[in-house]
């Protein structure tokens, strides 16, 4: 069932009510926030595999949860890792796992909230336009919902991420043309047809991302980390940990508010490069080029809602290479967790930040682990990696040298 509740603009803080999908600002076409919650309590459980909106139930107080497709989304580990700590030259590095998600990444958040909102207003048919992590998110947990799933992708998709979209169920096109235009041509489409799209900063979707939030402070003690490094594209999952923040912040469970890092690749930075010239609206990327496909947007439709909380609340904006991604990788799977590109950027960011002296040795950094490491197994092949072999008679003499 539907609830009522306001909605603000992320950007020119003009108020609308929430009674019905409404994915953008109909005056300045920007992101909309969902309330700040100001009185909300944790509902602690002894109970396995509590579910996180149940838990976190007083902060999705406009949702009538019992829509909930409850697949297992979050609740994931916050590793502690002090070798990393050691070697990056911090008080402490805390991993956010988000790889062991259903469908292995943080998306998964997202999308089972935008799926409840659909099915409190009476949709039967929930969309995405996304060619990776969101498009496996949303047909999975569409299965789970018994809704009907419509995945836009573009036709230049490669035909190993095609499958495991598909093989979910949905209705799956691919598009022909500007794909920079399907975010739009995909709201024109639900509007149409009575799809409820939940986009890549689809304002339920970014609600969702809050939980992240929620977790880190209850994993730490509620004794919040200095700096979240977030692994940035369109937005909605910086904007979503802030908010998660913020509540508690508001709710005086935490006493301060991290300082967060929006962490995007060198080659594909419209962010940053915004922050750096001290913009307040983001301009199109030209020619992006980069390894990290999740994170190549070059007009992020909510690039300008990031850059005004970094102004507002002293956050950073800082890119890093490739290179410095693929060794970062390595570094994290060495230390047991094998991650996309994407969410390694966050520990080699942590690096170029310490090395600056921005970060001081002091402090305590969360790097968000968006996504697994088997989304992207062409990176494998990028780095260094080796396997010996040998004749069994000369095993024991083989061994002894190599290892
Ligand atoms: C989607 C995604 C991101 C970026 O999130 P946005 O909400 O688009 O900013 C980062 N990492 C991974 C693995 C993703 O799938
Ligand atoms: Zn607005």
């Amino acid at each position: 069932m539907m609830k009522t509740f306001e909605l603000t603009c992320s950007v020119c803080d003009k108020i609308f009510p929430g009674d019905g999908l409404r994915l953008r600002c109909p005056d300045c076409g920007e992101g909309l926030d969902t309330p700040i919650i100001t009185e909300g309590k944790i509902r602690a459980s002894d109970k396995p595999g509590q579910r996180v909106l149940e838990r976190y139930a007083d902060f999705f107080p406009y949702l009538d949860l019992s829509d909930d497709p409850g697949l297992g989304e979050g609740m994931t580990p916050l590793i502690r890792d002090d070798v990393l700590a050691a070697e990056v030259g911090v008080a402490a590095v805390y991993l956010k796992n988000e790889t062991v998600n259903p469908t292995w990444s943080f998306k998964d958040r997202g999308t089972a909230t935008g799926i409840v909102q659909a099915k409190n207003l009476g949709y039967k048919k929930v969309g995405t336009a996304s060619t990776g992590n969101m498009a496996v998110s949303v047909a999975a947990f569409a299965g789970r919902a018994g809704m009907k799933a419509l995945v836009l992708v573009s036709d230049k998709i490669a035909e190993e991420k095609l499958n495991p979209i598909a093989v979910h169920g949905p209705t799956l096109v691919k598009i022909k043309g500007d794909y920079s235009k399907m975010y739009d041509t995909a709201l024109e489409i639900g509007g149409k047809l009575g799809i409820a799209f939940i986009n890549s900063d689809a304002t339920m979707r970014v609600a969702g991302y809050k939980t992240m939030a929620y977790e880190i402070c209850e994993q730490c003690d509620f004794d919040v980390p200095d700096y979240v490094i977030v692994p940035n594209s369109a937005g909605g999952q910086f904007r979503g940990i802030f908010k998660g923040f913020l509540d508690f912040y508001r709710c005086g469970l935490i006493e301060k508010l991290p300082v967060m890092v929006a962490a995007q690749a060198s080659g594909c930075s419209p962010v940053a490069a915004a922050f750096e010239k001290g913009e307040n609206r983001v301009s199109r990327f030209e020619n992006p080029s980069t390894i990290a496909g999740a994170i190549t947007n070059p007009l992020p439709p909510s690039g300008n809602g990031v850059l005004r909380i970094l102004r507002e609340y002293g956050g950073l904006a800082v890119t890093e290479s490739d290179e410095s991604m693929l060794a970062s990788q390595k570094r994290l799977a060495e230390r047991g967790l094998f991650v996309q590109p994407e969410s390694a950027l966050t520990l080699a960011v942590l690096k170029k930040l310490v090395a600056k002296g921005q970060i001081k040795a002091g402090s305590k950094v969360v790097c968000v682990l968006s996504g697994g490491g088997l989304k992207f197994t062409a990176a494998l092949g990028m780095q260094q990696l080796k396997a010996h072999s040998c004749r069994l008679e000369e095993a024991v003499e083989f061994i002894s040298e190599v290892f």
